[in-house]
């Protein structure tokens, strides 16, 4: 079948017979329930659960997962029952369409709802990540059609798009995936600045070209002569609400922003990587400061990449991005990435070693060789150990497993966790020494003349709030040590 082809030839590592019945199987299916219904584009709704399945293939994720994307709109949408899935394609599809169905429940309704929304998100994740995923797959479809709407639906998914969606996808280090997200949304949640934005890129483009073609050839020829085998160098503009961003951020002044193309070379391995710049650097002078070794310290989210800014000679001024082909794929699509090596390895073995980055990932812990050992893993243990825990206003502090109310306050600051005198959880008054819960809303109540005892530190799993309650109390037994002495003398 032509079309069920669109999906699997995406499909990183290629495709068994059985997973191809599977995904046959989940089309002829969802095609029958979805018949008849038609989107507001007057597109059939066929059509978008099919782009969803197909933007889940092309993020490298399992057949389930796609399987599951094919039929993520059946139970809230058709006459189709829990059972009849359930009976058709097994318990492990059944939860993830589930999972989709109940977070698809939520609308963002301004702050309050906000906090809410995260909170189920961050919640879902800990169950079965892979629901989160068909989510954004399902989102970016609907983003990508969002003209075809009432204007105030419209702008009320572009906002929970920003606001919710992005900063997840983000901190699950899919890059690109924030990205495209944003860049769907910002025209419909604000028209204004999108337009300003374009006018400045359209400005400019020419410029920034020439530009970067210049740079282009002559490090295209030093490369060759010193024999760096480069995979591909490409060249990125800023996202456009990224851009918008940082304008805020610098008095928009666009002179101020200096990585709004920026080129990117994609080597073999991570030696490359530092060869390529020292290579760099010797043609052109880097702005200092500006030179940023995220391989050797990854950004929190993952992220992995050494970056220089450089004066190209004729007064311009460019960033160069500078990667494993590895950290290149997992930078646009980050934990999904993990499922298309995954596959690979199956296929090819000796790549294994190419692959260590992967072990080394913190947070992860699992068996290459082991990829339904790694599912599970994903499945419970992926944020096991961590639990999300949430300010009045919905901020996200993440915590050690067990953490209590002192721990929560000494990750926001010190002087907070030196002066708890009370906690609220979820709007009721709870003990500090007492254990979280993933998903809880943690308020502190400080008082002035409230201070740490030696028993908060059985009840701190954080090095911070150790650290702290420590300190102070060395401090203090120093102090009466000190009154006493003077005392007796
Ligand atoms: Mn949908």
């Amino acid at each position: 079948m032509v079309e069920i082809k669109e999906i699997t030839d995406l499909m990183a590592g290629g495709i068994n017979k059985k997973d191809e019945e599977l995904i046959k199987k989940a089309y002829e299916f969802a095609k029958r329930a979805h018949e008849g219904q038609k989107r507001m584009s007057g597109e059939l709704y066929f059509a978008h659960v099919f782009e969803t399945a197909k933007i889940l293939a092309k993020f490298g994720m399992d057949v389930q997962t796609i399987v599951a994307g094919l039929l993520h709109d059946v139970l809230e949408d058709t006459k189709i029952t829990e059972e009849e899935v359930k009976k058709e394609f097994g318990e492990d599809i059944v939860f993830l369409v589930n999972g989709v169905t109940k977070l698809g429940t939520l609308k963002y309704r301004g702050h309050e709802r906000h906090v809410e929304s995260l909170r189920k998100f961050f919640v879902a994740m800990t169950n079965d990540l892979r629901v989160v995923i068909i989510k954004f797959a399902d989102r970016l479809h609907n983003l990508n059609t969002l003209q075809f709407l009432p204007e105030e639906k419209r702008s009320r998914i572009a906002m929970e798009s920003i606001e919710v969606y992005a900063p997840l996808a983000n901190r699950l280090g899919m890059g690109k995936l924030k990205g495209e997200i944003e860049d769907a949304a910002f025209p419909f949640a604000y028209p204004e600045e999108y337009a300003q934005i374009e006018k400045i890129i359209k400005d400019r483009k020419k410029l920034y070209e020439k530009n970067l073609e210049e740079i282009y050839k002559e490090l295209e020829k030093e490369l060759s002569k010193n024999r760096v085998k480069v995979v591909e160098i490409n060249y990125r503009m800023k996202h456009k609400y990224s851009l918008w961003k940082k304008l805020l951020k610098r008095e928009m002044d666009i002179e101020k922003i200096y990585d709004i193309v920026a080129l990117r070379i994609v080597v073999e391995n991570v030696e490359e990587c530092y060869k390529v710049l020292g290579i760099i650097h010797s043609i052109w002078k880097p702005l200092p400061g500006r030179i940023k070794d995220y391989i050797a310290v990854p950004k929190p989210n993952g992220y992995r990449s050494i970056h220089t800014t450089i004066f190209t000679g004729s007064g311009g001024i460019a960033e160069i991005q500078i990667r494993t082909k590895e950290m290149h794929a997992e930078a646009a699509y980050g934990i999904a990435a993990h499922f298309a090596y995954k596959e690979k390895h199956k296929k090819n073995p000796d790549e294994r070693s190419k692959f260590k980055w992967i072990e080394e990932l913190k947070d992860f812990n699992y068996e290459l060789d082991k990829p339904q050992k790694y599912l599970e893993h994903l499945k419970t243990d992926f944020f096991n150990d961590r639990i999300f825990i949430f300010t009045p206003k919905g901020d996200v502090i993440d915590l050690p497993e067990d953490s209590s109310p002192i721990d929560f306050a000494y990750s926001i600051h010190s002087d907070i966790g030196d002066h708890i005198s009370g906690t609220k959880v979820n709007n009721k008054i709870a003990p500090i020494l007492s254990k979280l819960k993933n998903g809880d809303i943690v308020e502190i109540i400080t008082k002035k003349d409230a201070h740490p005892s030696g028993k908060w530190l059985e009840y701190s799993k954080t090095n911070i709030a150790k650290k702290n309650i420590r300190s102070y109390l060395e401090k203090n037994s120093l102090l009466s040590r000190l009154k006493s002495l003077g005392r007796n003398s």
